[in-house]
């Protein structure tokens, strides 16, 4: 297997993040529960798409690209936090986004016009009507292009959880669950993957929070992602679970997930969001409360950021 340090990289954020315990929610739920803080990862306001960005936009300033597209939802935290890392880079950025959710001037949006980003829309359901708007913009630019699938998850971007979770492992900690948000998949394959590899004994959770088919999303993304590195290691949906916390749909706020929002406020004065955090710790209370965990078991928590999508999505 390849060290994922031989793999092209840029220092974009602050690592490692911070592991505590969660000690009121902790003696609330009758387990031990630990919160790995990316949403500490010192880029913009935190979050996991920065571990990502640190592969991909190695890869492309490796090829020599001079401007970066991505896309997502109106308030795509990865773009968000795309712009603000290309920005940083001297890298021209462009963002074409689905012209879905709150496209005011609120959350990401507002983030996005004080850095002065250029932000598009396109009004398609279909993510490849955005790859092809890419390639129009791109192509007419005259400059060489580099394209960030949307929420940075494909293979190369799915190593920046594989390198979470040895982190982890670093940290000292052992934790028997590690539980996660679920939206485009590669945080969660990284992390089933980077588990498989450097945390044996802990089991790793992904909450949907969207309706895509993360059952083969996520396997073929670990299959990916370890050829990336060579890796040795046969993947099976046995490696994972999956939980479904979508509630009313993607990047609407669920009551449940709400009550989660509102429970980490007032309980450890930690800001979850609506969007991925709060459905994903909504999980985790329904699991304790179902009785999944052991007294003697730790959880951990992957706090993956999103604090933008206070300010726009109640
Ligand atoms: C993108 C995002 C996620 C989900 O990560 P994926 O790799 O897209 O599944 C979770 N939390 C926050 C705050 C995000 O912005």
């Amino acid at each position: 297997m390849k060290s994922l340090d031989t793999f092209p990289r840029l220092s974009l954020g602050l690592f490692p993040t911070p592991i505590h315990r969660l000690d009121n929610i902790s003696a609330m739920l009758g387990a031990n529960v630990y919160i790995k803080r990316d949403d500490l990862t010192g880029l913009g306001l935190g979050g996991n798409k920065t571990r990502k960005l640190e592969f991909l936009l190695a890869d492309a300033k490796q090829k020599g690209a001079e401007l970066v597209f991505t896309t997502g939802g109106a308030q795509s935290n990865h773009a968000m936090l795309t712009a603000a890392a290309a920005g940083r880079l001297g890298m021209r950025c462009i963002l074409i986004l689905k012209k879905r959710g709150v496209t005011e001037c609120l959350g990401n949006q507002l983030l996005e016009k004080l850095m002065g980003t250029d932000v598009r829309f396109v009004d398609t359901d279909d993510y490849a009507d955005i790859y092809e708007e890419m390639d129009r913009v791109g192509k007419a630019s005259g400059v060489p292009y580099y394209k960030i699938p949307c929420g940075g998850s494909n293979a190369l971007g799915a190593l920046g959880y594989v390198d979470c979770a040895r982190e982890i492992a670093a940290q000292g900690m052992r934790f028997d669950h590690l539980i996660c948000a679920e939206g485009s998949g590669g945080t969660m394959a990284g992390l089933a993957l980077g588990a498989k590899l450097f945390l044996p004994g802990t089991k790793v959770y992904g909450m949907m929070v969207d309706t895509d088919p993360f059952d083969e999303i996520t396997p073929a993304l670990m299959r990916e992602a370890a050829a990336l590195l060579d890796a040795d290691v046969e993947i099976t949906n046995d490696d994972f679970s999956l939980r479904d916390m979508c509630g009313p749909g993607y990047a609407i706020a669920s009551e449940a997930g709400n009550a989660a929002v509102r429970l980490m406020a007032e309980k450890e004065g930690i800001f979850l969001d609506p969007v991925y955090t709060g459905k994903a710790f909504a999980g985790l209370v329904e699991m304790a409360r179902e009785g999944a965990f052991r007294p003697e078991d730790r959880v951990l928590f992957l706090h993956s950021g999103g604090a933008g999508g206070l300010f726009a999505i109640e």
